[in-house]
């Protein structure tokens, strides 16, 4: 299908929602552009969406075009109230939907359903399964209602690169190729939904994230299938489910390692620097100390985040506190969109505790380095 990368694409800043007839307007207007087939970025609470009606085939088509996103990576479905849930699926709604619904709705949580044949196989990827989430955040809600129709969005960047946290990152990706952004500040948590299949016997987590894999096994008491992304679940025999799973995925242009024990980072990265390498390290308030000490001192602070650092070919990015890893979680996307433009020939990225939203963090860390982890002594791979 023939697709235009040359039209003019509206960024609408809005401020508070309900607030002003403004707002009200351009959501109006935002709305009525997506029921009519256009391509409209929203901010989520994960991350800013690329959205389309999600029952018009060729909207669907659109997305994917914009994207370069591969057609068989289905896109996730958003409905804007509870009520609107059976437009896109098929049959009752079982026992743990319910219960994760009630509990977590709306919110960064997606549920895999059987699909109802309304929606088309272009939004789906050709799967008989549909992905629905709820957002909370209002700006996205208002839009869904505006529209009156599911919306199908994936994240709004280009395909495998970081998904966006501000305007700026979908600016940078899509300007051209969609016809509106909606601009509603950073986004608060920064990494996409967790999402969980409840098409099997019981319910599986396919991708971590803010609703974590605790939370999860609380609500439904323990009857939740492990993460199949996660390194050592290969071994129970589960295969990831989630298409998207199988493509590199978050990915900064330069090299990336994660590296299970942070104190090896400094001697990491002093080395590659001193092989000629520009090198990025992504770390936290509290181990950037340490870092700073021995990769040299005497550097000035650049770059927008107070705590960054240039030594020479060795740029330090902090990008939250490891006594709050939400804060981790919301700077690592703009972190590694920052380093490519940057232009660093690798990065050495810390590690986190595989639980809570650790989980998550270490999950998109880790495919971000196409699986590249550095662990125990320094240089042996994984
Ligand atoms: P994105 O919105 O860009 O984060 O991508 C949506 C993610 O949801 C992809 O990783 C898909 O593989 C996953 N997804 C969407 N629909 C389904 C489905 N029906 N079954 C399993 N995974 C899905
Ligand atoms: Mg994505």
């Amino acid at each position: 299908m023939m697709y235009s990368f040359n039209m003019k694409t509206r960024v609408i800043r809005l401020h508070m929602v309900g607030a002003g007839g403004e707002d009200l307007a351009a959501l109006r207007e935002a709305g009525a552009l997506i029921r009519r087939g256009a391509l409209v970025a929203f901010p989520t609470e994960t991350v800013y969406g690329l959205g389309a009606n999600a029952f018009d085939a060729e909207a669907a088509a659109k997305i994917y075009a914009a994207k370069g996103r591969p057609s068989d990576n289905p896109l996730i479905v958003h409905i804007g109230r509870m009520e609107d849930l059976p437009l896109v699926v098929e049959g009752g709604i079982g026992t743990c939907a319910r219960i994760l619904m009630a509990r977590f709705w709306p919110g960064p949580l997606t549920l895999i359903f059987p699909k109802n044949p309304q929606v088309p196989d272009a939004t789906t990827g050709g799967l008989a399964t549909v992905a629905v989430r709820f957002p909370a955040n209002e700006i996205a809600r208002r839009l869904i209602l505006e529209a009156g129709v599911p919306i199908a969005a994936p994240s709004a960047n280009t395909s495998g690169r970081p998904s966006p946290t501000t305007v700026a990152h979908v600016i940078e990706d899509l300007d051209g190729k969609i016809d509106m952004i909606l601009d509603g500040g950073e986004v608060g948590i920064g990494l996409e939904s967790t999402i969980v299949d409840l098409t099997g016997d019981r319910p599986v987590l396919l991708r971590p994230g803010a609703v974590t894999a605790e939370m999860l096994e609380e609500a439904l008491r323990g009857a939740l299938y492990p993460d199949t992304g996660s390194p050592g679940t290969e071994s129970l025999g589960l295969h990831p489910k989630a298409p998207g799973m199988k493509y590199r995925h978050y990915a900064p242009r330069a090299q990336m390692y994660v590296v299970e024990e942070c104190a090896d980072i400094p001697g990491l990265a002093r080395s590659a620097a001193e092989s000629g390498k520009r090198v990025g390290v992504l770390c936290t308030e509290e181990t950037a100390g340490e870092i700073d000490k021995t990769c040299g001192g005497g550097f000035g602070t650049q770059s927008p985040n107070r705590l960054d650092r240039c030594m020479g070919k060795c740029i330090v990015k902090c990008i939250g506190k490891r006594a709050d890893l939400s804060t981790v979680a919301a700077g690592l996307f703009g972190a590694l969109r920052d380093l490519d433009h940057l232009g660093v020939d690798v990065i050495y990225a810390e590690s986190y505790p595989r639980e809570g939203i650790g989980l998550a963090i270490m999950n998109r860390l880790v495919k971000a380095a196409g699986g590249n982890v550095i662990s125990g002594k320094a240089g042996e791979r994984m």
